[in-house]
């Protein structure tokens, strides 16, 4: 694999080529540890989306018609190019998201889990068959693909995605464009280098970078069946109005506010490490970060002190640099973003215990997008910073009486990503599960993704549609049922239990 230290013209890749950059305009891509130029991403016309989707469109019919082993090779082998590769694959997650390198091992590493899970789809595409629905008549279902699929990523999860979605596809017999998010396009560029060096056919993986306007070119593509996106909720609804008018299949997974319970039975030095991960992981940008912390008050007091001492000795530097916590978030506009999130907590009455503005940083690291962790305290349930997504290293902390109070502001929140309580009680867990109106629960790990067997995805407000990633769901969504009822003649016309008369006594359609 090529290196990726120095410039990187990053290229969109249709029918099994890169294309030059330069017809496009581009826009250029940052280093968020130190807001260096490290490359530039090309603005696709919607002309070229559409060219994207005429080569998945024209590779489907040999793909599809591959046989199933023959395509599983293609999983197994992206399973194994991805352990030879991880460094590489880590580091290209680190350079332009920002995330530390350790946690872009980690989510390259999940990548390779759900990869393996894929594996599996032979299993997961076997339909059913039932015999003797009357006279020689038997029922079938198949699970059959559907053609091209568009998928639209997040910026700060450019490995996952790629992971949740692709595999999966193409497994099932889908070919696939895919809309890296323009602040983080180097993971899939160096994937799409493995996809090459391993044989995928031509037009079975395009990659088409822009903004919204490559992925509105889908709408009315009739060779799209469906669009998938991870990203915010807004933009969600806007993937699901568009796809709506014309029909086609969404699974849009949206944003998130995360709520933690602490009960007075919490064990303190697990409740503060899954905090430090949970809430400044990512600098604070996951769909799983943990950002409000419900307490009760028979522990408030010890917590509160508990959590500003560990938060205080988080070192903030270089995503690359291994002895550091936490890198920067990704742009200059976010930091701005989040900067204001902080005067408007100030404004509402709450207290900030914590001040992230202006954090030690190494010198070569000045000009990166850096904010250290911030902790508010005296927050109460109405107030902006407990009820939109901060998307940073910000957290909430809310006093609560009770469980029933804390799952009422759970309840009460348009969003239900994920939600976890700390607690040795067994009444509070069952509680807790039973009643937590949000998609993932956790019971004393931290706002914790389900692993690639199970389905991952919230309720309400962070999931348009039904349709969730991982496991037997995502196989459902990229395929289609179809049902077959079968009548068998012998040609021959001997078949004594052939020619039996049908029973007459049940008029049904297929009894007639
Ligand atoms: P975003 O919604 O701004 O962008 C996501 C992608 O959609 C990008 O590729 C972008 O170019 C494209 N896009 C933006 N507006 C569009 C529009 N109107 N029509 C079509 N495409 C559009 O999100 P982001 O800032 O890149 O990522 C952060 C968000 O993603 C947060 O809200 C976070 O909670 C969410 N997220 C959710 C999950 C989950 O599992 N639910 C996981 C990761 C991130």
């Amino acid at each position: 694999m090529s290196s990726i230290k120095g410039l990187n013209p990053v290229r969109n890749f249709i029918n099994g080529e890169w294309l030059s950059a330069e017809h496009y305009q581009t826009i250029p891509l940052f280093n968020p540890s130190t807001g260096e130029v490290i490359g530039s991403v090309p603005m696709s016309t919607p002309d070229i989306s559409n060219q994207a989707v005429k080569a998945a469109a024209e590779a489907y019919p040999a793909w599809s018609a591959t046989p199933l082993p023959k395509r599983m090779d293609y999983i197994f082998k992206i399973v194994t190019a991805m352990q030879e590769n991880l460094e590489q694959l880590a580091y290209s997650v680190a350079l332009d998201q920002g995330k530390h390198i350790s946690e872009a091992r980690g989510e390259v590493s999940r990548v390779i889990e759900i990869v393996q899970m894929t594996c599996s789809v032979p299993t997961l595409l076997q339909g059913e068959t039932i015999q003797g629905i009357a006279n020689n008549i038997n029922g079938r279902v198949i699970k059959a693909p559907l053609g091209v699929f568009c998928g639209v990523a997040p910026f700060n999860f450019p490995a996952l995605v790629f992971g949740w979605f692709i595999p999966v596809a193409i497994a099932t017999g889908n070919t696939f464009v895919y809309k890296p998010s323009s602040e983080s396009p180097l993971f899939m560029q160096e994937m799409m280098k493995l996809l090459i060096d391993m044989g995928l056919p031509s037009g079975v993986v395009n990659i088409v970078h822009g903004d919204r306007s490559v992925v509105e070119a889908w709408y009315d593509n009739e060779d799209v069946a469906g669009v998938c996106l991870v990203g915010s909720t807004p933009t969600a609804k806007a993937i699901a109005q568009g796809c709506g008018r014309t029909g086609k299949k969404t699974m849009l997974l949206g944003g998130a506010k995360n709520f933690l319970i602490a009960m007075e039975d919490a064990p303190m030095d697990l409740l503060i490490e899954n905090i430090l991960m949970s809430g400044y992981g990512a600098a604070g940008q996951r769909c799983l970060a943990v950002s409000n912390i419900a307490v009760v008050p028979e522990i408030y007091d010890e917590f509160v002190e508990r959590l500003l001492e560990a938060s205080k000795k988080i070192t903030l530097g270089d995503a690359m640099d291994a002895d550091i916590f936490m890198g920067p978030v990704i742009s200059s506009s976010a930091k701005e973003r989040i900067l204001n999130y902080i005067d408007i907590g100030q404004e509402e009455g709450a207290t900030l215990a914590l001040d992230g503005r202006n954090p030690r940083l190494p010198t070569e690291n000045r000009d990166g997008y850096f904010i250290g962790p911030t902790i508010f305290t005296d927050v109460t349930p109405g107030m902006r910073i407990a009820n939109e997504e901060i998307f940073g290293p910000v957290l909430s902390i809310l006093k609560v009486g009770c469980i029933n109070s804390a799952l009422q502001m759970i309840r009460d929140h348009d969003m239900g990503n994920g939600a976890c309580i700390f607690t040795q009680n067994s009444y509070y867990t069952e509680k807790f599960i039973n009643d937590a109106d949000v998609g993932m629960i956790g019971v004393n790990v931290g706002i914790c993704a389900p692993h690639p067997y199970l389905p991952f995805g919230g309720i309400k407000g962070s999931l348009v549609g039904n349709n969730k990633v991982q496991g037997k769901d995502a196989v459902d969504f990229f395929t289609q049922n179809k049902t077959a009822t079968v009548r068998v003649v012998n040609p021959k016309g001997n078949d004594a239990t052939l020619t039996k008369p049908a029973d007459t006594s049940v008029r049904s359609c297929v009894a007639d």
